[in-house]
């Protein structure tokens, strides 16, 4: 059995050297932790200052790729001529709840209605900021033939929300839709919808392999010692996406996501010869943990240059930006 198949059902990390913080550290950060300490200010929300997307319309040529950033981890992506949706989010809070939990700082890049018709939705786990319900109902409605790419568990939930086109993938399964092949990457990381469904279902990054261009979506990830090994089964990678925020606290955060630094040491493992763009996710959107709003893209804008990579392969999006290769 793989070493992430837990033996009686469910998933795990197989690098840890300990237990991923439980429930109980949860508590322990939210109720203790937090009202001793206090969290850093905010920068106002007009911080983020929200770009007019300009994506080819209804598709891009099959040579290129273009990228939209509509907000955390969630890009339309342009690839081998399809459309592909990366963890379709456009609620207004990541939450099981409609009247508490992180609400949304900066509205979606392109307004839903506003997407081209969508040929593929790659989804990378099932928490609430990556996997909303709401949204997949309406993509189930408006876009009845994408083809749904989802990691070992999560076929079900998407089903009943809608989605009528759904293959679960283990990491480095592989489907080709199109031109395009699409591979599953390990990733460090955790699952849950409720108190009860913990690491039951799993949880991924996804390669999109086209003829001459490669994209690596990095989903929800904390470091680990296997991007070398996706960089060298599924790169040389055009650009790699990679999540920034939700980092502290570290004591906490460091088995479920990469700081800054991280994320520049993953995608030098990726991608040792330096010619790839890297563009920071999973920042700017929703407040999720204690770090400011504002210190994930300059904490790793720090990194790259510590790491002497050129500034122009560094993309800092902004919400809605668009960006070709
Ligand atoms: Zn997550
Ligand atoms: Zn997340």
């Amino acid at each position: 059995m793989a070493a992430h198949h837990r033996p009686r059902g469910g998933f795990q990390n197989p690098w840890n050297d300990r237990p991923d913080p439980g429930f109980r550290d949860f508590l322990k950060w939210v109720l203790v932790e937090r009202p001793l300490h206090g969290r850093p200010p905010d920068p106002p929300r007009s911080t983020f200052v929200r770009a007019t997307p300009n994506f080819p319309a209804p598709r891009a040529p099959a040579d290129q790729a273009v990228l939209t950033w509509v907000g955390h981890s969630t890009f339309l992506l342009q690839i081998g001529g399809l459309n592909v949706l990366t963890d379709p989010m456009w609620g207004e809070r990541a939450s099981p709840v409609r009247f508490a939990g992180p609400r949304r700082w900066v509205e979606p890049g392109i307004a839903f209605d506003a997407l081209p018709p969508i040929d593929v939705v790659l989804q990378s786990h099932n928490h609430y900021d990556h996997l909303d319900v709401g949204t997949v109902r309406r993509a189930g409605r408006a876009h009845p033939a994408a083809q749904w790419l989802a990691p070992l568990g999560v076929g079900a939930l998407l089903r009943s929300a809608g989605a009528t086109r759904v293959a679960e993938l283990d990491w480095w399964g592989e489907q080709t839709v199109g031109d395009v092949r699409f591979v599953s990457t390990p990733a460090r990381h955790f699952s849950s919808r409720n108190l009860f469904d913990r690491n039951a279902t799993l949880w991924c990054g996804w390669a999109a392999l086209a003829r001459g261009r490669r994209v690596l979506f990095g989903g929800d990830s904390a470091y680990h010692p296997a991007f070398a090994e996706i960089g060298k089964r599924c790169g040389p990678f055009d650009v790699a996406l990679l999540p920034i925020g939700a980092y502290e606290p570290r004591w906490f955060m460091r088995f479920a996501h990469m700081n800054p630094e991280e994320a520049v040491q993953a995608f030098i493992d990726l991608d040792p010869a330096g010619r790839s763009v890297m563009v920071p996710m999973h920042w700017g959107t929703f407040k999720l943990t204690d770090e400011p709003m504002d210190e994930p893209p300059a904490r790793v804008a720090r990194a790259w240059q510590a790491s002497g990579r050129p500034a122009d392969r560094l993309w800092r999006l902004a919400h809605g930006e668009t960006r070709a290769l």
